[in-house]
């Protein structure tokens, strides 16, 4: 998504702060979370940045991933990870931007990538749901991303939607087995969630499995993927989870929490222990030290 899009579907959140209670605390003990897919780069940030790191912090979030979809975002996603240490960044351009994708642009996301914040590719993938750039577009990137991240033996970040079998395809033949990725915002069906788990990818988990007829489906998945290879993300400022979509529309990394014990429900686990194994595969996969 980009900026003006962004501004459309949220309108103005200028009084965001206002509205804000901060979290009960789950228990005694303090979970540890790594929200392993937002936009902080986005705009709607600008304004109260350091507090909405402040309510990650307090809610337990001790990592945020700070992805980039076009240019822009990808260089304002690495200057703040430089800045932040609790902040890391993705570089990528997006399936709906890749119609003012270059080989100059991927040039210089690779020169991005020399930051040692920088530790994954994406979002790259494909979205025929609503065609901001041309299936044409979208799969001549798509591939040539692949091929760059795996050249800089990093992992990448995938987004899917609508690609009706198009992007496992593409997945089968463009990349090496034995790669490492994740399928962002899972919300796909049975057989594509066994295709990415038998390649070996990780699957990640947003706030939709928090609403109510949204989620029906992911709910019923969940409790099959295995432990090691689950994430939970919020892809701030998007998909705000139950109960804090009933108070604010922008979403943020401290809310994060909110899938995860609805994820822990569904699993019938321990909160605190799926948080920590969920905490050591975003480690593991975006090769950042657990500590
Ligand atoms: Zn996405
Ligand atoms: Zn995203």
């Amino acid at each position: 998504m980009n900026a003006n899009r962004i501004k459309r579907q949220l309108g103005n959140e200028k009084n965001i702060n206002d509205q804000y209670t901060p979290f009960k605390k789950c228990g005694s003990k303090q979970m540890i979370l790594f929200d392993s897919h937002s936009h902080l780069n986005d705009r709607i940030y600008d304004q109260d940045l350091n507090d909405v790191l402040k309510r990650a912090s307090d809610a337990g979030v001790a990592k945020m991933m700070v992805v980039g979809i076009t240019l822009k975002s990808c260089l304002k996603g690495t200057e703040l990870a430089e800045k932040y240490a609790e902040l890391y960044a993705s570089v990528g351009i997006h399936p709906h931007d890749t119609k003012d994708c270059s080989e100059k642009v991927i040039q210089t996301l690779k020169g991005l990538s020399q930051s040692s914040k920088v530790c994954a590719w994406g979002e790259i993938g494909l979205d025929f749901n609503r065609m901001f750039s041309s299936r044409a577009d979208q799969e001549k990137w798509f591939c040539r991303q692949l091929e760059v991240s795996g050249e800089l033996g990093l992992p990448v970040i995938f987004h899917e939607r609508d690609s009706k079998g198009r992007f496992l395809d593409i997945l089968r033949s463009e990349f090496a087995p034995g790669r490492q990725g994740v399928v962002h915002c899972f919300s796909g069906n049975r057989k594509e969630l066994l295709a990415y788990l038998s390649m070996g990818l990780h699957i990640g988990i947003t706030g939709i499995l928090t609403i109510q007829k949204r989620g029906e489906y992911l709910r019923q998945l969940v409790p099959h993927i295995p432990r090691d290879r689950i994430l939970v993300e919020t892809d701030a400022p998007f998909l705000t989870p139950a109960p804090e979509k009933n108070r604010t529309r922008r979403n943020e990394p401290a809310f994060v929490k909110s899938v995860l014990l609805k994820l822990a429900k569904l699993r019938n686990e321990e909160p605190e222990v799926l948080a920590s194994a969920v905490y050591e595969n975003t480690c593991k996969l975006y090769q950042i030290p657990d500590a």
